[in-house]
């Protein structure tokens, strides 16, 4: 790394103990950095580094609910305002056990980037809660989210700071959001969330857009080299949201996806993933993976272990952060791997993610290629402040003009700084400029 971001890193990372998630992200952006700042002294003149790693505003709040035997439950809120130079704070909610300060702060970095990247006007944040809907009745989800938003309510608004989903919230956590904030400030503010039901000022093509968008970005990624996702072989973690939308979308473009996995076990299902039916088990059934196998036959389930363990010529990692590390990567290449597109959020760890790259692998990191979910959400945004709502054609549209144009424009920047091929630089460089120049334009803020 840099000598001169060394030292700010540093900092940073003192700064911030405990905070395993947030360090790493940090790292891996500030590894990319140096050149940027040779060409661009001012950058450093102005600390935008220091800045960009302080966020703009944390709130921690305590969410009090009571469960379905009567019992007073308590819950940690998050939300982090990370950076607002280009548009109010934009991201997701994560409710999952394992949410600390830390991860939040990790997924509100990488989302300065990422929206970046996206070309929208929307600047980065995250929150969420070690809530756990896992197992919690209808009417426990509602209690809590009721709960959160009485505190959330005052810190956001469709110019201020537009929360969307994550892990552990889809369109019910949003719906029960979404009616507690308009029943606190009598105002039906539409822009205020997104990811809302589309009866109700959601968005065409946004529950798609993060699998589909992660699809369309590898599937760019593969045209350089003259291939397609025609024909290949691939393995998706994960079988929420995000995974179900790029298995689908990559059988779409031809592909035989033959293995995805859930936090208990993994399918191998050679025949080609039945959406329809994983839909059903996941989405509307909310069951497990081991429910789909029981329902298909030729379905293998393996409990425990790593889907990372099947042969793939194509990777789609759309589960948490670090699922694949530098074992399960090395195992991949050796088996014949060619392309990489991640739909979580930092799901390679460091070394994955060196093991990819030395070995040639087409490689493109989350705060590029999932960035499909969040260009929707402003999308969505767009919709609701003209008082309109899109078709899925034209929407479907826009979204691949922004994957496309995102992947070309991390392409030319590795270009640029002598790097070709390389998505990561690419996308921290891209995203890292564009928010620098608001940053010195706009002061010191
Ligand atoms: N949570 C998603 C992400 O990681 C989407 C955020 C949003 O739509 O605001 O980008």
């Amino acid at each position: 790394m840099d000598a001169r971001l060394e030292a700010i890193r540093d900092t940073v990372l003192a700064r911030n103990p405990g905070e395993a998630e947030f360090h790493q992200a940090v790292v891996e952006v500030f590894e990319s950095l140096g050149p940027v700042h040779d060409r661009h002294p001012e950058f450093l003149d102005a600390a935008i580094l220091e800045r960009l790693c302080e966020p703009e505003r944390q709130i921690i709040f305590r969410v009090p609910w009571t469960d379905d035997a009567g019992r007073v439950q308590i819950n940690r809120g998050f939300r982090v305002e990370f950076n607002s130079a280009l548009g109010p704070y934009k991201g997701g909610l994560r409710f999952h056990p394992s949410v600390y300060l830390g991860i939040v702060k990790f997924l509100g970095f990488e989302q300065i980037f990422k929206n970046a990247l996206t070309g929208m006007p929307i600047g980065g944040g995250k929150g969420g809660s070690d809530f756990d809907p896992r197992g919690r009745s209808d009417a426990e989800v509602m209690r809590f989210c009721q709960s959160f938003m009485t505190e959330l309510y005052r810190h956001i608004g469709e110019y201020t700071d537009v929360p969307a989903g994550d892990i552990g919230v889809g369109g019910r956590e949003i719906g029960y959001l979404f009616g507690q904030y308009k029943r606190i400030t009598n105002r039906y503010e539409s822009g205020v969330l997104t990811g809302k039901g589309i009866s109700w000022g959601g968005s065409l093509v946004r529950p798609e857009a993060t699998g589909f968008g992660t699809v369309i970005f590898t599937q760019e990624m593969l045209k350089t080299r003259g291939d397609s996702f025609d024909g290949q072989r691939v393995v998706v973690s994960g079988s929420g949201n995000v995974a179900i939308n790029a298995i689908a979308k990559a059988q779409s473009l031809g592909a035989a996806v033959v293995a995805c996995s859930d936090s208990s076990g993994y399918i191998v299902d050679e025949a080609g993933i039945d959406v329809a039916l994983l839909r059903e088990v996941k989405e509307e059934e909310r069951g497990r993976l081991k429910d789909y196998a029981a329902r298909r036959s030729g379905v293998s389930y393996v409990d425990g272990g790593s889907v990372w363990d099947v042969d793939a010529t194509v990777a789609l990692p759309c589960a948490t952060q670090n699922e694949l590390d530098g074992d399960a990567a090395a195992r991949l290449v050796r088996n014949g791997l060619v392309a990489v597109g991640e739909g979580a959020n930092m799901p390679s760890t460091r070394e994955a993610v060196a093991v990819f790259q030395e070995a040639g692998v087409l490689f493109g990191p989350g705060k590029a290629a999932n960035a499909g979910g969040v260009a929707t959400s402003a999308l969505e945004m767009q919709q609701n402040a003209s008082r309109d709502s899109w078709s899925f054609e034209h929407t479907e549209e826009r979204l691949t003009d922004i994957m496309v144009g995102i992947h070309d424009r991390c392409a030319a920047t590795a270009d640029e700084y002598g790097d070709p091929g390389n998505y990561v630089l690419g996308a921290n460089i891209g995203g890292f400029v564009k928010v620098a120049d608001a940053m010195l334009a706009q002061g010191l803020i």
